[in-house]
């Protein structure tokens, strides 16, 4: 009885210890440079949240090594809710790439829920000889060993498209590496990189301003809007090529449940946002519904995602320290 009464006292007291949360700024890590396409989610989303949380909320961009630095990072903060992680499919796919990861993507973070799901796109330099799918295929035909391929390094969304379009083609790209496909892009549309593929998101408003030229999609379906005339890899011969990214929100494991609630439910009104919506779907990308928006859900799907991608990565014998 005295114990079950002071359980209660001691209950109350770390969930009023919580309640003012939160009374400072509340930082999201991207763990890919500025300018990309899950630096600008994490910025939509934080324009969303800003109400529901009643916080500020500062993006702190920690690119480097496939996404793999801002996690661990993350990982490792203070579990107080003051240090969130918006992250992609590099979560699920990371824990194959990696023999050397610094920490356990199920055991070491709260699963706060799913944002979003985004299509990739298959986007060159302006100056590359094509202007069709089949025009790109002949063009990676006659220029084997010669094709540089951008990407936001092993792990990263981009990497994991074009680890399976090389192996579906059966050739060899030399990849280039960068913080994030923000600076890719840059160098792509400045010709230094030949190909890349990417989520629309990033590559939309580049295709439709012609700075980069587009040839096709990775989603099984085509998309609407002005990216509507791209034929998915699929229809292009490439049989059963799906890749869509996803994001997601993460709190450092031990983030105290209290805590945990607020964000999920400021997360869940955010996602309800019109403007949010808007900003997303303009760029192609579909916000998940909100019976997905829970951590054991999101949970259950990064899971399912190590699983998914797992063997596919053991299959092209791929891995990094
Ligand atoms: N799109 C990138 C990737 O390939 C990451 C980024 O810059 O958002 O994973």
């Amino acid at each position: 009885m005295k114990k079950t009464l002071l359980a209660c006292i001691a209950a109350l007291s770390v969930g009023a210890a919580w309640a003012d949360y939160p009374e400072k700024p509340v930082t999201i890590v991207v763990p890919f440079a500025a300018g990309g396409p899950t630096d600008k989610v994490a910025r939509d989303l934080a324009e969303a949240l800003r109400k529901p949380l009643n916080a500020t909320i500062v993006i702190e961009n920690v690119g480097g090594a496939g996404g793999t630095l801002g996690a661990t990072k993350v990982s490792k903060a203070s579990p107080d809710g003051y240090t969130l992680l918006l992250h992609h499919i590099g979560m699920a796919t990371s824990p194959s790439l990696y023999r050397n990861l610094q920490y356990k993507t199920l055991d070491d973070f709260e699963y706060l829920g799913l944002i979003n799901e985004v299509p990739m796109t298959i986007i060159s330099r302006p100056t590359l000889p094509a202007s069709s799918y089949a025009d790109l295929a002949k063009w990676i035909e006659g220029n084997k060993g010669k094709i540089n391929l951008a990407n936001a390094g092993l792990g990263s969304a981009s990497h994991l498209c074009g680890l399976l379009y090389q192996s579906t083609l059966k050739t060899d790209m030399t990849t280039v590496p960068y913080k994030g496909t923000g600076p890719a892009m840059t160098d792509l549309i400045g010709g230094q990189v030949d190909i890349m593929c990417d989520q629309t998101t990033n590559t939309t408003s580049q295709i439709e301003s012609g700075k980069v030229k587009a040839f096709a999609v990775t989603t099984p379906k085509r998309l609407g809007g002005g990216l509507a005339k791209l034929p998915t890899l699929e229809e292009a011969g490439l049989k059963g090529f799906n890749v869509t990214i996803w994001h997601g929100l993460y709190a450092p494991k031990g983030t105290p449940k209290p805590v945990l609630e607020k964000i999920n439910n400021a997360l869940k009104t955010a996602l309800k946002d019109a403007d949010f919506h808007k900003r997303e779907e303009a760029l192609g990308a579909v916000i998940v519904t909100d019976a997905r928006v829970n951590p054991a859900d999101h949970k259950k799907f990064v899971e399912a995602e190590i699983n998914k991608w797992g063997p596919v990565i053991k299959a092209a014998g791929q891995y990094a320290d």
